[in-house]
């Protein structure tokens, strides 16, 4: 499956793939750590969190906006962790999961 490669430039992207993981976890770090303080939020005082739109929620902002602001957060984590998220050797999106080889060009990403 490695043939198209040099053992040199499987080397390099099997570094390089190292370093999009990392980076990829700091990126990550933020969100999970926002996630999980809204969804306390959310279970301990519900009325400061309120996902009903005719409702007021945190600090008289409607819940309508408090939604909407999480959507976009979410959205935003998606596209930021999917334009980081690139085989090092073709540059293209590696899809779910941390694959052992880029599913498109197959080069080897991990090491056994
Ligand atoms: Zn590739």
């Amino acid at each position: 499956m490695n043939s198209n490669y040099s053992t040199q430039e499987v080397e390099e992207a099997i570094i390089a793939f190292k370093k999009i993981k990392r980076k990829q976890l700091l990126i990550s770090i933020p969100y999970i750590l926002l996630i999980l303080a809204f969804i306390v939020v959310r279970i301990f005082s519900p009325e400061l969190l309120s996902f009903n739109p005719f409702k007021e929620g945190y600090m008289g902002i409607s819940g309508r906006v408090i939604t909407r602001l999480f959507a976009g957060f979410m959205i935003s984590y998606v596209i930021f962790s999917r334009s980081f998220w690139k085989c090092p050797s073709c540059h293209r999106y590696l899809g779910k999961g941390t694959p052992k080889c880029c599913p498109n060009c197959g080069i080897r990403l991990q090491e056994k």
